[in-house]
């Protein structure tokens, strides 16, 4: 439970809140005035305090947090609500993480130096006659496909992008992540498009573009299992922002309803707002105790992919229910464009689709289950 933290990260705990007052409330209101070496500052700040090096490997210098630390760190910057918070953590190698050779040099160090930023292309277009393949040619492949859903896309200098290989020969030679530059030959971009929560993103095609073998990660075959080798990590870190809205919301709504309200009672004094509200606790209590649990079994080295899932599938779910609880009780004042719940409003609707949707995470649950014995839940 939260409450029950060892020592050291009731510590870590602590130093983050007063580098939640004294570092990102005073960036965010520079960002609000347009003051644009803030993000800087908090990097810079982060650094000086550990936080920044906590989503990076050791081998690259980094100090990389447990499940448990990264939890409670990400609950926090999410409960206070602030837009500095991205610039926390330093950025993480992603589906590079076991690059060698030309790819490590090129894409994997200059990431971590925050030199050159990569996007994913794995989501692909309904109307595609064939998902993005490529024939391996010698020592090159040649790429053809779309990805219809790749943030940050417009101005990323790469793309790790899934795909099938095929064998000159035409047999399946299995999937494989590569990265290609963005501007390379025959990569264009289709249309630009932004999505609810703020978000911007690309569709992307490729005509027939030429990869060194040497730029897949890892090897040809290994696609699949390397674009989702790192996913039980983001998805813990999606239900800890989750969990963090949730708290959010609660602190929020808790002084509205202490306030005085027109009726001449305030809110907080109905009983049918009472049971709305103790809803909005108990809903939250309940994701708060599965996500903590969930990060201390992924810490202990068990397979988590079930519990992972459902922790996913059941914080994101939860922080909707919470959010929107959150705009009822506030009312009409909460619907006002630049309203703090507004903004959550747009924001925690993605959570239930990236990173695997809801529906396809109950799926994959019960195939755990009822297919592979795997998992508590
Ligand atoms: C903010 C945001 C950022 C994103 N960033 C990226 C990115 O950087 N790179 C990237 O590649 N993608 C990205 N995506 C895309 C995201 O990964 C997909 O939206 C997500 O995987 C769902 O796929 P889809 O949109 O094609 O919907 P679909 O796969 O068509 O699913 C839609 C719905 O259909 C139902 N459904 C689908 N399949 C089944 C099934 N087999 N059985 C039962 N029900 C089913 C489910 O209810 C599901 O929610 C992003 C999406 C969002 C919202």
């Amino acid at each position: 439970m939260p409450e029950q933290l060892p020592v050291d990260v009731e510590a870590l705990r602590e130093r983050a809140v007063a580098f939640v007052d004294d570092v990102l409330r005073p960036a965010d209101a520079a960002l609000a005035s347009g003051g644009p070496e803030a993000g800087s500052r908090v990097r810079e700040a982060s650094k000086e305090a550990g936080f920044f090096y906590m989503t990076q490997p050791e081998e690259f210098g980094g100090r990389p947090g447990t499940s448990l630390e990264l939890t409670v760190l990400r609950e926090l910057f999410a409960a206070a609500n602030l837009q500095s918070s991205r610039f926390v953590f330093g950025p993480g190698p992603g589906v590079l993480h076991a690059a060698e050779g030309s790819l490590r040099e090129h894409y994997l160090l200059p990431v971590l130096r925050g030199e050159k930023r990569g996007a994913f292309g794995f989501t692909e277009p309904d109307s595609a006659p064939r998902p993005t393949w490529a024939k391996l040619d010698g020592d090159h492949l040649f790429m053809t496909g779309q990805k219809s859903y790749v943030t940050g896309g417009a101005t990323a200098d790469f793309v790790s992008v899934l795909l099938n290989v095929e064998n000159a020969d035409g047999s399946k030679a299995g999937t494989a992540m590569v990265a290609i530059d963005r501007t390379a030959e025959g990569v264009s971009i289709d249309r630009e498009f932004a999505s609810m929560e703020g978000g911007g993103h690309v569709a992307m095609k490729f005509d027939n573009v030429k990869v060194p073998v040497a730029h897949v990660v890892g090897k040809i075959g290994e696609g699949m299992p390397r674009a989702l080798g790192n996913i039980g990590n983001v998805r813990l870190l999606v239900s800890a922002q989750a969990v963090g809205m949730c708290q959010f919301v609660l602190g929020f709504v808790e002084a509205h309803l202490r306030k005085p309200h027109r009726s001449g009672v305030p809110l907080g004094d109905r009983e049918g707002v009472r049971m709305r509200y103790a809803d909005m606790r108990i809903d939250t209590y309940a994701a708060r105790s599965t996500l903590y649990r969930t990060a201390r079994i992924v810490d202990s080295g068990d397979n988590s992919v079930n519990e992972v899932i459902a922790c996913k599938v059941f914080c994101t779910e939860t922080a909707g229910r919470v959010v929107d609880g959150g705009v009822q009780l506030i009312g009409g004042q909460a619907l006002v464009k630049g309203h703090p719940l507004e903004a959550l409003y747009r924001e925690v609707r993605s959570l239930r689709l990236v990173e695997g949707a809801s529906d396809l995470l109950r799926i994959n649950l019960i195939k755990g289950k009822l297919e592979l014995e795997k998992g508590r839940v």
